[in-house]
């Protein structure tokens, strides 16, 4: 394993030890039975973290914008039937109070890296954060915003590279591996891998998670949906829930190559 980090503890779950830390589940969260379905086939295995937008940033207005705070209890619901932890992107301070009891780790999107007054208001809330980099943003501004969210006395945080914008279009965006060992070292924190938004379709995201894990990255973050034609937001890059069991088996073998263990399966709750 390349340099050690400080892990960030979220209640049993320890991001930047020896465990890569897998967090999957779909983009937004769309009904019950899409919800429940995601967490029960993720935690199978072996996933820590059921993730879910609720408050979705769009690029279009009138694009699906999520189904608010409906969707953290759904999220909530679904993580607690299975064992599973909630990550959840926040988009305004107004949100943080509340949201405290259905996410357990506070995603700051890509779109709000450098959104100043959300990353003191999430630094003093001493919720655990994990800052994505923004997708026009260099490493350097990327580690600055994550100061500003240690400087208010929180260090829960955890960096995720989900790829830059590049000259490149056969991807979505580019994933910039390199990224994760540099920010592990001058931060001394762990950084996840988001291959999903990178690869923009889903037939590249198995080759982008395995490259996720060889960087030496301390999780993976993957969009995965029981029926992707008919989601309403990222169908094209979403894993089919159906498939997620095998793409974890991989992940899993090159892991332990790496050093690192990916649980078989979480187990339910009692
Ligand atoms: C997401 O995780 O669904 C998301 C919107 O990601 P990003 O902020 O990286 O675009
Ligand atoms: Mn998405």
């Amino acid at each position: 394993m390349s340099d050690s980090v400080r892990a960030v503890q979220i209640r049993d779950c320890a991001i930047g030890g020896p465990e890569m830390v897998v967090m999957a589940g779909p983009c937004s969260v769309e009904s019950r039975e899409q919800i429940f379905h995601a967490a029960e086939v993720v935690a199978a295995s072996g996933a820590r973290f059921l993730r879910g937008g609720a408050f979705k940033v769009r690029t279009a207005p009138t694009a699906f914008q999520g189904l608010g705070w409906d969707g953290w209890k759904l999220l909530r619901e679904a993580a607690d039937a299975h064992g599973l932890l909630t990550v959840s992107e926040i988009l305004d301070e107004a949100q943080i109070d509340g949201a405290k009891r259905y996410v357990d780790f506070a995603q700051i999107g890509s779109r709000n890296m450098q959104n100043v007054p959300l990353l003191k208001a999430l630094g003093r809330s001493r919720m655990p954060v994990m800052l994505k980099r923004g997708f026009g943003c260099t490493i350097d501004e990327w580690i600055h915003a994550a100061e500003y969210v240690l400087r208010e006395g929180n260090d829960a945080v955890v960096m995720c590279e989900r790829g830059i914008r590049t000259f490149e279009t056969a991807t979505r965006f580019t994933l910039d591996v390199a990224a994760v060992p540099i920010a592990r070292k001058r931060l001394g924190l762990p950084v996840v891998v988001d291959p999903s938004h990178a690869a923009g379709r889903r037939e590249w995201v198995e080759c982008l998670t395995l490259s996720g894990v060889a960087c030496g990255a301390d999780g993976l973050l993957i969009e995965t949906h029981p029926e992707p034609a008919k989601a309403m937001s990222d169908g094209p890059q979403a894993v089919v829930l159906a498939e997620f069991p095998a793409l974890m088996e991989k992940t899993r073998r090159l892991a332990e190559a790496m050093g690192r263990t990916i649980p078989v399966s979480t187990r339910a709750a009692a």
